[in-house]
């Protein structure tokens, strides 16, 4: 940005006016109006954003300013009838062409493609590469190419699909045509393939940051994870939608069971479940107004539900990439969103074993030490959780205020000795033993495991009376953690080389401390916080309304208005039509569409709290 505001050219104002009139959105996020000018200005971009950041906009306004029909490669094909129906409220002109169309819809949609009477195009990138749709292509006026996912081009990324490959040949036959790639993976590696693989050398690259400020991050220390499941569900999102991701299948088959017994709307989603099962759950999830859905990591990729208001893990995530792509889930529309995890120590041993345990060759087994340490690192960060999020992407910050370390700073003791009765203990009995029982050691536990032993003899044994259950089992994650403690292929606590120094007492540790209490936690935010039962009740009608014009349409209910569009409504209480044109996503068609029967509701609503 120079220091003096450039006068608005005449293709900029157009955008505007696009993005007011279609989109019903006064202004630009980000780099979005750079990139649109660029595109639509007929030069190559590469847009690397995350979730949540705006990436549509980026390719559905330039297409709409350029002469022609907006070619859009995506790779999910669930997605495409959404995002071709939200286009359509908008009153653009899209279609998509993939598998699930029969033939005759498929001619029809092609013709209108020759004929010009399309804005933007859905296109699977198996059916972009054939030779009868490069025909097609090559007797039609195309505004733009957009490849979504462009990730999916890396063969080191984690969804490499064969058919981007080819997508090179766009630039080779149609090279008057702009390109904009896009995806919300950052590092470098891929990047590279990116313009490599797509020739997008002469492209200009936006990189924007990384952060979602609008996530707020939250570890909890395991104790009871279903309650404390539940209590977050209650107390922080009553009646809205979520991800539980839990490592097993059978884990949740039984979490989803016992959520619906306690009254919260609970499905289950993993890869043993039927098709059909699975894809009833999937649309309930994305159509509904308030589904949890419990699931392994299959499910996610491709879901693109913008009012996912929390992701919680039950088990630890596999890495702190996968962390960070399931919990982007959360809070696409911008509206602050939590994601929350409960995780403890045999989490943490659990990971170790699998590791150890595990076939694979020593170079790949050193890279997934790492990956859990970073892993670790996070969940046992003595400060900023985002900081370290970011850091490991690459970027700096400064503390973000608005994750459970910030909102409520840990406290913190000299564990010193403590650190050093606890290595004595785990030395003492041989190295083998878990931390429970390493734990019934230090607190002097007379349990059979432990006299069957003989352990009650050790010289350590009970000389940890005084410190809590919790905060031992804290101690000794924060151990492995620092990589003081390893841990066995058996699960068994072993002394790392580098814990001599504590053992010798040269060395202080300060230690955080549990929290004793969970009350103690910091109450999380809600997106709508309700100053009376009336706001509620507003709430409810406006949601109501929502829902009926959603079925009538037979769209998701997101697609009729998003929840900030609705939250706006009931701050602002428009009374006329025109109050409501001012709302951010109510755009010229959406007023005409459905302006009436919300101002109804508002207007009903006001004369029966007057
Ligand atoms: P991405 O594809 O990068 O994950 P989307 O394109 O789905 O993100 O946009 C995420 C959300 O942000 C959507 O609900 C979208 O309507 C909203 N949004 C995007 N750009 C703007 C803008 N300029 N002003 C207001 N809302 C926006
Ligand atoms: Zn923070």
């Amino acid at each position: 940005m120079s220091a003096s505001a450039p006068p608005v050219s005449p293709a900029s104002a157009d955008a505007l006016h696009t993005l007011r009139h279609v989109f019903g959105y006064s202004a630009f996020r980000g780099p979005q109006q750079a990139i649109v000018e660029t595109v639509a200005g007929g030069r190559d971009a590469l847009v690397l954003m995350p979730t949540g950041g705006g990436k549509s906009l980026c390719y559905q306004v330039p297409a709409l300013l350029r002469e022609g029909c907006g070619i859009v490669v995506s790779p999910l094909i669930a997605l495409m009838q959404d995002q071709v129906s939200a286009l359509k409220l908008l009153g653009v002109r899209a279609a998509y062409l993939n598998s699930t169309l029969e033939l005759q819809h498929a001619a029809v949609i092609e013709r209108e493609l020759l004929e010009g009477e399309l804005d933007l195009l859905y296109v699977a990138p198996e059916r972009l590469m054939t030779p009868r749709f490069q025909q097609l292509l090559s007797q039609s006026r195309i505004a733009l190419f957009a490849i979504d996912e462009a990730h999916c081009v890396s063969q080191w990324g984690h969804d490499f699909r064969p058919e981007y490959i080819q997508l090179s040949v766009l630039h080779e036959r149609f090279p008057e045509v702009p390109r904009v790639a896009l995806t919300a993976t950052a590092d470098q590696a891929t990047r590279n393939e990116i313009i490599e693989r797509l020739s997008l050398h002469e492209a200009e690259i936006f990189l924007s940051s990384f952060d979602r400020p609008n996530i707020r991050y939250t570890v909890t220390e395991k104790d009871n994870p279903r309650k404390q499941l539940l209590r977050f569900i209650r107390g922080s999102h009553d009646g809205e939608a979520g991800i539980v991701y839990c490592l097993s299948r059978k884990k949740v088959e039984e979490t989803a069971k016992w959520l619906r017994e306690q009254g919260i709307n609970a499905l289950p989603y993993h890869a043993g479940l039927e098709a059909s099962t699975r894809e009833t759950h999937q649309n309930k999830f994305i159509r509904g107004d308030g589904i949890v859905m419990v699931a392994t990591v299959a499910f996610g990729m491709g879901i693109d539900k913008p009012d996912v208001r929390f992701v919680a893990h039950l088990d630890l995530p596999k890495s702190l990439e996968a962390y960070y792509q399931e919990t982007g889930r959360a809070g696409r529309d911008g509206l602050a969103s939590n994601a929350w995890m409960a995780y403890g120590l045999q989490d943490m041993v659990l990971q170790r074993e699998m590791i150890e345990q595990s076939q694979a060759p020593d170079e790949v087994k050193r890279v997934e030490r790492r990956k859990l340490e970073a892993l670790l690192g996070y969940c046992e960060a003595p400060s900023c959780r985002r900081q370290v999020l970011l850091r490991y992407f690459g970027e700096d910050s400064g503390p973000c205020g608005n994750c459970d370390m910030c909102l409520n700073p840990p406290q913190t003791w000299e564990a010193g000795e403590a650190v050093q009765k606890a290595l004595s203990a785990i030395y003492r009995s041989g190295q083998r033993y878990g931390a429970a029982h390493i734990i019934d050691i230090l607190r002097g536990n007379a349990t059979t495991k432990i006299t069957e032993r003989g352990h009650e003899h050790l010289s350590t044994f009970g000389l940890g009376k005084d410190v809590s259950e919790p905060q031992w089992s804290s101690l000794l994650r924060q151990c492995v953690a620092m990589g003081l403690v390893g841990v066995n292929e058996y699960g068994g606590l072993i002394l790392n080389e580098t814990c001599r120094p504590v053992l010798r007492g040269e060395q202080g540790l300060q230690l955080r401390r549990v929290r004793e209490s969970q009350a103690a936690a910091p109450t999380l935010r809600r997106e709508i916080e309700f100053e009376s039962d009336e706001a509620r009740a507003l709430w409810a009608a406006l949601r109501q309304c929502r829902r009926r014009l959603a079925e009538e349409n037979n769209v998701p209910a997101y697609i009729v208005f998003g929840d900030a569009t609705l939250k706006q409504m009931l701050e602002k209480r428009p009374m006329s039509l025109e109050a409501m044109y001012e709302l951010p996503g109510v755009g010229d068609r959406k007023l005409e569409l459905y302006g009436t029967d919300f101002l109804e509701v508002l207007q009903q609503h006001a004369r029966e709290h007057a």
